[in-house]
């Protein structure tokens, strides 16, 4: 497995003509993260993972200074992965413009970045899109894979990029149902089986046992709420007879905790 810096060296690499499958990370890898990996390799000759806590998609007030760095712990699992190249690039090689982005280029397509996570993380999304295409333009990959754990932010980038297959990987769960998470970490015991009620819930909502009152009741017994929603799975907007696909959404707070989670059915 190689490991590389730099950009150049990064573009030199790629300069041959396998398929290369590309899987973006901020690190703090789980099963979930791996499995990405696996699904990579299915997809393409050679993987590359970046490593990367990318500070455009955290607010002021937001964890990008403690958010879990385990550089060894991942280089240890991306072994043992069909993983043939890491790509592990500086702020500075990424954003040598101080991270100018014009998000004039969305303003017709605006509401997807502000509904969901983006009414409490307004930053995010746009934070996100900025990193994912500077590195798709400096890796040129022909395939990448998102999680749908982060369904939102798979669906927007199937939309706002170019050139690359994007691939939509299933959630990676814990035993309890909890969706995997680099921030489960913040959790301690107590909170680690409270939170494994959000996937519960939803899978209620799924199998019609609890209508959008009754689960919003049930999530507020446990955690403060951010959002629920039940949409179209397709275009993140509301039902309609067309729907074929409805997404359950929702992120709440445990504590200081935000825990995202979807059902796709
Ligand atoms: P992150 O390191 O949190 O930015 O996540 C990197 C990628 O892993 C994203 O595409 C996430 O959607 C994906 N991911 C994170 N957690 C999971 C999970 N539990 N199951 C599947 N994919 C995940």
């Amino acid at each position: 497995m190689k490991i590389i810096n730099n950009i150049s060296e990064m573009q030199n690499w790629r300069n041959d003509s396998a398929k290369i499958a590309f899987v973006p990370t901020m690190g703090g890898l789980h099963q979930g993260h791996l499995s990405l990996i696996d699904l990579a390799k299915k997809n393409a000759d050679k993987v590359v993972v970046s490593i990367f806590v990318n500070p455009t998609q955290f607010a002021q007030h937001e964890d990008f200074g403690t958010y879990p760095r385990t550089m060894d712990a991942d280089l240890a699992a991306l072994e043992l992965s069909p993983t043939d190249l890491v790509f592990i690039p500086n702020t500075h090689d990424i954003y040598p413009d101080n991270a100018v982005f014009n998000q004039d280029e969305f303003a017709q397509d605006k509401a997807l970045f502000e509904i969901l996570c983006g009414k409490s993380r307004p930053h995010f999304f746009y934070g996100v899109l900025q990193v994912v295409r500077r590195l798709f333009a400096i890796i040129h990959p022909d395939v990448a894979v998102f999680g749908q754990k982060d369904y939102q932010q798979l669906h927007i980038i199937k939309h706002f990029t170019s050139g690359t297959e994007i691939i939509g990987a299933p959630i990676v769960r814990e035993d309890n149902g909890l969706a995997m998470s680099t921030r489960n970490q913040y959790l301690n015991a107590d909170e680690y089986k409270i939170a494994s009620k959000l996937h519960k819930i939803l899978k209620q909502i799924e199998r019609g046992e609890l209508d959008l009152q009754s689960a919003t009741e049930q999530l507020q017994r446990y955690f403060k709420l951010d959002y629920l929603e039940l949409l179209d799975a397709n275009t993140l907007k509301k039902i309609t007879d067309n729907t074929s696909k409805i997404a359950i959404l929702s992120a709440v707070y445990l504590n200081k905790v935000r825990l995202i989670d979807n059902i796709i059915f």
